[in-house]
């Protein structure tokens, strides 16, 4: 197991009792990523027992507040718990007046320096790597810019060799509609995280408003070849989750629908 994925978050842009707008953690070997950063995240990284002070990377899909508003109360108890070590966001080129802003209200004394990675990509491109891991962002196709990222263990000659070792990989893709690219950028990937806001019923409502169903998730990874679906960002109007998740198994049977404080590993 190389990777360890903890929901933090799983609801969309209402939060509501059990559940947390989008915040997942992705652990890959003892670097801490977090992929978006909705209201509350970090008590949710104090209830999983994970360092909000040596967070790695900070990587925000696009500027809906459902993903961006824990950012600031985070950025400001990383600075209280005394973090030195810079920070990289990778975060779509707007988000630099976000930074801007928390700096001239809340900077002052912040201990530690944020590195903003603007996202520009119109196609899926490497962020960076490390001996372990390759970063990776590509475009989706939301109402306003917004990008998904994808992470691919890296390995050497003896791993290789061994007939037991498969490389983990994750993408995470959320807010989106589905496009025809997107299966190329997520090619492959052995475990997929795909926003499915809405049931099937209300497919005009997702296109409308530039999200997925739980049939266009459940394409996205039969297209993609991946093992393993997760879906969530829930509509507060979905009632039915046994007929929701009914509706992913239909197309993809290796579907589960995320609750906030799972934990998967791959
Ligand atoms: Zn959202
Ligand atoms: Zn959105």
């Amino acid at each position: 197991m190389s990777f360890r994925l903890t929901v933090l978050g799983s609801a969309s842009a209402m939060p509501v009792s059990d559940r947390n707008p989008s915040a997942q953690m992705l652990q890959v070997y003892g670097r801490l990523f977090l992929l978006d950063c909705g209201e509350g995240a970090q008590q949710q990284m104090r209830r999983a027992h994970l360092s909000i002070v040596k967070l790695s990377a900070l990587f925000i899909s696009h500027i809906h507040g459902d993903h961006i508003f824990g950012v600031f109360p985070l950025l400001s108890t990383m600075g209280m718990l005394g973090r030195k070590a810079p920070l990289d966001i990778y975060a779509p080129a707007a988000f630099a007046n976000h930074i801007r802003f928390f700096l001239a209200w809340h900077g002052e004394g912040l201990g530690f320096e944020l590195v903003h990675h603007p996202l520009e990509m119109t196609d899926c491109e490497e962020l960076f790597r490390t001996k372990n891991v390759r970063v990776s962002a590509f475009p989706l196709d939301h109402k306003i810019e917004a990008f998904g990222f994808r992470f691919d263990e890296l390995y050497g000659a003896r791993k290789a060799a061994d007939p037991l070792f498969r490389p983990s990989s994750y993408a995470y893709c959320s807010d989106t509609r589905p496009f025809p690219a997107l299966s190329q950028y997520i090619k492959g990937v052995r475990v997929l995280y795909h926003e499915a806001t809405y049931p099937v019923e209300m497919q005009d409502k997702a296109q409308e408003r530039y999200h997925s169903t739980t049939a266009d998730a459940a394409r996205a990874a039969l297209e993609a070849g991946a093992e393993k679906l997760l879906v969530g960002h829930y509509s507060s109007r979905i009632r039915d989750f046994e007929g929701y998740l009914a509706e992913c198994r239909a197309i993809f049977p290796e579907t589960s629908a995320v609750g906030d404080m799972d934990i998967y590993e791959f």
